[in-house]
């Protein structure tokens, strides 16, 4: 029960063969038995039953409120819940109780989904590995399933990182204990550990999307990511999400509904672009080889199959830098000890009390953003950083729009360049830069806020997913989710659920003196 998705899942609720509490209970042992992936800060058991409970009254009367009715669902801890703890992941907000719904989350409520558990991830989003959040890092569940296990050998010390920022959300969907997660996605936080984790990650287009209660890393680049385990499952969520916030005055309204996507997509109409700069270095030998199974499979098919050129994609992660250390700065000046969040006790002077407070309560990557985009908007810098940044975006963005209007439907691109490193190795001295460059296929999509999604296709030799990506013109966001799925009917990506974890009964993993050492 706990793997099918949620099509199938919502047909055996309403036919009553499994009830919504009976399912949610299910999913919360799951979360106890996967314990040791840290996918969780919050798990809201009480509400989540009380809620399923509600579910199950309507469902007995034949009347769901929409097709999450009774669906279990998990989201990342920087959307705003209501009387929910909202911590970002970060010292800063570990107390912090927001008195109202994030509207994509209050969406998800008001079709009758059921919340169990706010996810982990990096502090305030930034990341690319869930390693850097103050309740330690999230591990793939992946790390644990017989394929890895197999190949590998590997001891429980040697475990894989799950992606970032929002690995927890991604973990929670591949180990089945959620059948659906939202994650945010502003460099690629929802892609890149969707393609490591082995589930469907969309990025819909900037604006689609309320970003109304997701606590702000980049405002201009920010949307809410939806994870789930098909890419039909992706079309129905972004179904009920989609559309008109006043209290997002960047979204518009919902184009038409996208629930149903044609079953037999007709590939042979297609133009494919594969971007050259792509091939980027670092990119492994693996993740290639299915980049260019996939693009094979499209030719076959008869379509359109086209090298095509991005050239100031090679700027994108250096320019997201400035413009995202400089929007930190900005977004992060509000946790001042007075708002919101932690205090610290020094109170000698209200300077002192200011630094302090940010000093316990930010870790060093946010507190190394916040210096640098200080510097950024110096007013000597502006011109020099902060303009040119916004200048090389338009071109990076223009780079897209140059390639769709010359009659590409999509691109095809690798999610990441590898798959799923090593904690060891990903938490090496260097790992900022390391870091930095995971972006690198997923960012210059964000600069121009066009849709994405990644797919699985494929373990690789280490026993590890490895996702591609497609990237689409904006609002295009139907029209790409049905090529993913073309994509997904091929690739015969294998079920988490063949290879289940082999830790699943022993909750007993302990965690390394390393890693408590970032846990709160
Ligand atoms: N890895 C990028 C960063 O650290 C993007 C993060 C994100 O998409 N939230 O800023």
């Amino acid at each position: 029960m706990l793997s099918l998705t949620i099509k199938e899942v919502s047909l055996a609720l309403r036919e009553g063969s499994i009830s919504p509490t009976e399912l949610c209970r299910k999913c919360l042992n799951r979360i106890k038995k996967t314990q040791y992936l840290n996918a969780y800060i919050t798990k809201t058991e009480e509400l989540a039953l009380k809620q399923a409970q509600e579910a199950e009254t309507r469902l007995l009367h034949g009347a769901p409120k929409g097709p999450l009715d009774g669906i279990p669902f998990a989201v990342k801890d920087n959307f705003c819940t209501e009387n929910i703890k909202t911590t970002c992941a970060s010292r800063m907000l570990k107390d912090y109780t927001p008195p109202y719904n994030a509207t994509v989350v209050q969406k998800l409520l008001d079709q009758g989904a059921v919340l169990i558990g706010k996810t982990n991830m990096d502090e305030f989003a930034m990341g690319a590995g869930s390693t850097d959040g103050a309740f330690g890092p999230v591990r793939n569940p992946w790390s644990y399933a017989s394929p890895y296990r197999e190949q590998t050998a590997a001891p429980d010390s040697d475990w894989v990182i799950a992606g970032g920022s929002s690995g927890g959300s991604a973990a929670a969907v591949a180990s089945l204990t959620s059948y659906l997660a939202l994650g945010s996605d502003t460099g690629g936080s929802t892609r890149n550990p969707g393609a490591l984790c082995g589930v469907v990650a969309l990025k819909p287009t900037y604006g689609l999307l309320s970003r109304h209660g997701l606590i702000p890393l980049v405002n201009s680049m920010d949307v809410p990511g939806i994870m789930t385990r098909s890419v039909s499952d992706a079309a129905i969520v972004l179904d009920v999400l989609q559309g008109f916030d006043l209290r997002d005055s960047t979204t518009i309204p919902a184009p038409p509904s996208l629930t149903e996507l044609p079953e037999d997509f007709d590939a042979s109409n297609i133009c494919v672009g594969i971007p050259k700069e792509y091939h980027a270095p670092g990119l492994s030998e693996e993740t290639l080889a299915q980049w260019n199974r996939v693009a094979d499979m499209f030719e076959r098919a008869g379509a359109k199959v086209q090298q095509v050129s991005l050239p100031h994609t090679q700027y994108s992660i250096v320019c997201y830098h400035v413009l995202c250390h400089t929007e930190v700065a900005s977004n992060m000046a509000r946790f001042d000890g007075l708002q919101y969040g932690h205090r610290s006790i020094v109170d000698s002077s209200t300077d002192a009390m200011y630094a302090s407070t940010r000093h316990e309560g930010f870790n060093d990557v946010v507190r190394g953003r916040i210096l640098s985009g200080n510097y950024f908007l110096l007013k000597e810098n502006y011109q020099h950083y902060f303009v040119k940044a916004q200048k090389v975006r338009r071109l990076i963005a223009d780079d897209f729009k140059h390639v769709f209007s010359s009659g590409v439907d999509v691109l095809l691109t690798p999610s990441t360049l590898t798959d799923a490193a090593c904690y060891s190795d990903f938490t090496q001295e260097d790992n900022r830069t390391r870091s930095a460059q995971e972006d690198v296929f997923t960012q210059p999509v964000n600069m121009a806020g066009l849709p994405a999604v990644s797919v699985p296709t494929a373990l690789s030799r280490r026993g590890l997913p490895i996702g591609l990506q497609l990237i689409g013109p904006t609002f295009q966001d139907k029209k790409l989710l049905s090529v993913a799925q073309w994509i997904e009917q091929r690739v015969g990506f294998p079920s988490f659920s063949d290879h289940r974890d082999s830790n699943e009964s022993s909750c007993d993993i302990e965690m390394t003196k390393r890693e408590q050492t970032s846990a709160v």
